[in-house]
């Protein structure tokens, strides 16, 4: 899959984008992640993107042109999928959104800055509008960080075992099992006997009632779900 960030701030997603998961997925061919610097779709002979609000408000707002410029030859290239506007007003991003997006071909994140972008944009381009969380951030960037690397985490081969991302947590709307590894016996805190008696059956079994044990009692909100 492909996914196209635009932003003001392209040195931000620099790390995000070519270190750790998102780094070796693209490495391996899985996915493609670009970045564009909005600056240079302006038409503006400083490079500004930005101006002051209608009205009279505080703030500036990012405006119509750069964007509707970037997106349209982004457009000329390839068919998108989803062009997502984060905003700390959009539908709250979740697992499954993560996964359903993985399953799409190209789509675009559009990074939002000051007091954000010209209303216009949302109305006439943006086709989903994504928050990471109940509170305001400065920009859009780390959002598109958080969505990109909980996207490309679920395609097939981007995490070492297929498996793990599978059995992650709110995978089957659970929290998932606690994990331990060597040695058995750290300073007398032991790991459950269970887990080192080789029996695979007892072993899931007690995984999953780990699973719902730990589910109801710190998120039994999921449970209802
Ligand atoms: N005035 C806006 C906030 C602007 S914050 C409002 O009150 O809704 C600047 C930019 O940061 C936004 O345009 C958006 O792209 C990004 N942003 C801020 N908080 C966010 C959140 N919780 N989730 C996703 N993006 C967010």
């Amino acid at each position: 899959m492909r996914i196209d960030i635009i932003t003001v701030l392209p040195e931000m997603l620099e790390p995000f984008t070519t270190q750790s998961i998102l780094g070796r997925a693209q490495k391996k061919g899985l996915a493609e992640i670009h970045v564009h610097n909005l600056r240079d779709y302006t038409t503006d002979k400083h490079r500004r993107v930005d101006d002051y609000p209608f009205g009279g408000f505080a703030g500036m707002v990012m405006q119509c042109q750069p964007i509707d410029d970037c997106i349209a030859a982004l457009k000329a290239e390839r068919d998108y999928d989803e062009i997502i506007y984060t905003s700390p007003d959009g539908e709250q991003f979740s697992q499954p959104m993560a996964n359903e997006l993985s399953l799409k071909k190209n789509i675009i994140i559009l990074c939002g800055h000051y007091k954000g972008i010209d209303h216009r944009i949302r109305e006439h381009l943006i086709t989903r509008e994504v928050s990471i969380g109940d509170y305001v951030l400065t920009g859009g960037e780390l959002a598109a960080a958080v969505m990109a690397d909980a996207i490309v985490r679920v395609l097939p081969g981007a995490i070492g075992d297929e498996q793990s991302a599978l059995s992650d947590c709110f995978q089957d709307n659970m929290l998932s099992a606690p994990v331990y590894t060597r040695p058995a016996d750290y300073k007398g805190w032991l790991v459950p006997d269970v887990l080192l008696s080789g029996h695979e059956a007892k072993i899931k079994e007690w995984e999953l009632n780990q699973m719902i044990e730990r589910t109801r009692k710190l998120r039994p909100d999921l449970l209802n779900e």
